[in-house]
């Protein structure tokens, strides 16, 4: 074949394909177009979650009528000239890429007007074709309509998610953006239906009350930018994050910017994670709004076309600088002081926390005291010396009957058999009881439900609302008394009775969450009643008195799997007698 020059509708369309991957793709160029041209007010709508529509309308600046077919040019930009620093830019686009992209993969259409000017313009591009530019009469900013999106690209509609996935992703980049830029009122609808709007005053905490609902935003800390110890530098992090005892089942609800620009970085996300290092158990992440200062010369955005990839020049720094500002407000927040947090030490003051999950994760980075007897092997059941056998606690289903003694380290229940002692994982065990509990109940709501005092309505964000879709009949089985109330919104009338005290919103909240992260391969079923348990059983960390223990061991006594909790970690482990004597040279 001869080497030819593509044409330029051609070439547009496989460069389209870096920079407009989705639906949400298209609405972050068209919403960081309307930031970079001032808006203080845009609105985002999308059809069958962008699919058949997206429009985007702001009252920014606008487009002159001359320049409207240009902007649909490649490489066509008012952003930066020949001059420009690219190490220095302060714009989210700069490019001149995503017009001239987006018009090659649909049908677009940009109606505009700038103030003063006698006329606005209209100006449409079909799928890469001709720029059809007219005269009309138009409100002040610029509204963008999006149609048909890769109708002319097959292989690229093909690999489109369901609308609601295309939605959720529209969602979160909306939801970022109206987190990023508080100072900016963003509306989201959704087929008709308001999914979000914030009120646009520059306060970060209401952006994420309307973006996340109140029952999230009461649970954020702020992280002030005087928390950075040197304010001199030109770096600085605000923002907001959870306390511990608000968490989430992925890495969906942070958000990072820096100078204003959306970014996706690992590094950073980990750092935060970092942070809560000993105040969140695996796989649970935080709410976390972080809006970064960087000096400009310090940052490189042009490393990707999607712009969300950054380079730092000082990694280092900037890594270290957001891990101590979200643990600086986690320790000053923390109900003890913060050299205990990683001391063995008992804590002055007896009187727990009333967030006992918060206290909980504290202490769990405490190092154990060593307990490493030659006889560990034996005493989690482990060895499989015959001679060993009779050792073991009683295998299979029963126990033996248990007199608890006291409490360890506030987790551990001590209790005596007839051969020997056993420490007790409070938490791991009420797991097993409350679920075994839930499931003979199974599918007699009348039953398992306790009617909330008032019905509480609670905001769904896309993913929750899905799993509350799909597995809505388990939740009602489980105890959930819930109603779809609106698009984004449920009415709670009632909770399965173990969950009774927790707030009805908070609880359903917290189970749709921990339910779409998970990836296990037992049933929903399994699924909903574990993790139902896991949220209302007993915490470690959580004193109780020797007749709690007593009340709860009674109950191990009697379920069906007392040695395992419902994800299968032990509830106890035991040192026969016989061990003991040996240890302590008695035979
Ligand atoms: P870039 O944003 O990289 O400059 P785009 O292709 O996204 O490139 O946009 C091309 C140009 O069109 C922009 O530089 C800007 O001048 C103009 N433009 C696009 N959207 C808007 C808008 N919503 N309001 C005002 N001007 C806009
Ligand atoms: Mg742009």
């Amino acid at each position: 074949m001869t080497i030819r020059v593509l044409p330029p509708a051609l070439a547009a369309r496989i460069a389209a394909g870096e920079v407009i991957e989705r639906p949400a793709s298209v609405v972050k160029e068209l919403v960081e177009n309307s930031l970079d041209a001032g808006a203080t007010r845009i609105s985002v709508e999308v059809i069958d979650g962008g699919k058949t529509l997206i429009r985007v309308v702001d009252n920014g600046g606008g487009i002159h009528f001359d320049e409207a077919a240009t902007a649909f040019e490649r490489f066509a930009t008012s952003k930066i000239d020949e001059n420009s620093d690219l190490m220095g830019i302060s714009t989210l686009g700069f490019r001149g890429e995503a017009l001239p992209s987006i018009a090659s993969v649909s049908r677009a259409e940009l109606t505009s007007f700038v103030a003063g000017q006698d006329a606005g313009v209209r100006a449409s591009v079909e799928f890469g074709g001709p720029v059809a530019v007219e005269s009309v009469g138009a409100p002040a900013g610029t509204a963008f309509v999006v149609r048909e999106l890769f109708r002319n690209t097959p292989a690229r509609l093909k690999f489109l998610g369901s609308a609601g996935t295309e939605f959720g992703r529209v969602h979160q980049v909306v939801a970022t953006y109206a987190l990023t830029r508080p100072d900016v009122a963003f509306s989201l609808v959704a087929d008709g239906g308001e999914r979000f709007a914030t009120p646009g005053r520059g306060v970060l905490l209401e952006a994420a009350a309307s973006v996340y609902g109140w029952h999230v935003a009461r649970e954020l800390l702020e992280i002030e930018a005087s928390a950075i110890e040197r304010p001199s530098s030109a770096f600085a992090v605000r923002g907001l994050t959870s306390t511990p005892g608000l968490t989430r089942g992925n890495r969906n609800y942070m958000t990072i910017a820096v100078n204003g620009r959306w970014v996706e970085s690992r590094r950073l996300l980990f750092a935060i994670e970092q942070a809560y290092h000993g105040f969140l158990s695996e796989r649970r992440y935080p709410v976390s709004v972080l809006l970064l200062k960087v000096p400009p010369g310090d940052v490189d955005v042009n490393v990707h076309p999607a712009k969300t990839e950054v380079r730092f020049l000082r990694e280092q720094v900037v890594f270290a600088e957001v891990q101590r500002a979200v643990r600086a407000v986690l320790l000053a927040a923390a109900p003890v002081p913060a050299h205990q947090a990683t001391a063995p030490q008992p804590p002055a003051n007896p009187a727990w926390p009333e967030n006992p999950l918060w206290f909980a994760r504290g202490m769990s980075s405490t190092p154990t005291p060593p307990v490493d007897t030659p006889d560990r092997t034996s005493q989690s059941g482990q060895e499989a010396g015959t001679a060993r056998q009779e050792e073991r606690p009683t295998p299979g289903r029963s126990l033996p009957v248990l007199r608890v003694i006291g409490q360890a380290h506030d987790t551990y229940l001590l209790a005596e058999g007839p051969n020997g002692v056993y420490l007790i994982d409070q938490h791991a065990a009420h797991e097993r009881v409350l679920f075994e509990e839930i499931r003979a109940r199974l599918g007699r709501p009348a039953e398992g439900g306790q009617q909330l005092l008032a019905p509480e309505s609670v905001q769904l964000l896309p993913h929750q609302e899905r799993i509350l879709n799909e597995q809505g009949q388990v939740l009602k089985e489980a105890g959930f008394d819930v109603e779809p109330f609106g698009p984004r919104t449920a009415i709670v009338r009632a909770v399965p009775r173990v969950l009774a005290g927790v707030s009805g919103a908070d609880a359903l909240v917290r189970l749709l969450d921990s339910l779409a992260d998970g990836s296990g391969t037992s049933g929903w079923r399994e699924r909903v009643l574990a993790t139902i348990a896991c949220h209302s059983a007993v915490r470690a960390g959580r004193r109780m008195t020797v007749e709690e223990g007593q009340e709860l061991v009674r109950k191990l006594e009697t379920v069906e799997q007392p040695h395992t909790c419902p994800h299968g970690r032990p509830t106890m482990v035991y040192l026969s007698i016989s061990a003991l004597e040996r240890d302590f040279g008695r035979h």
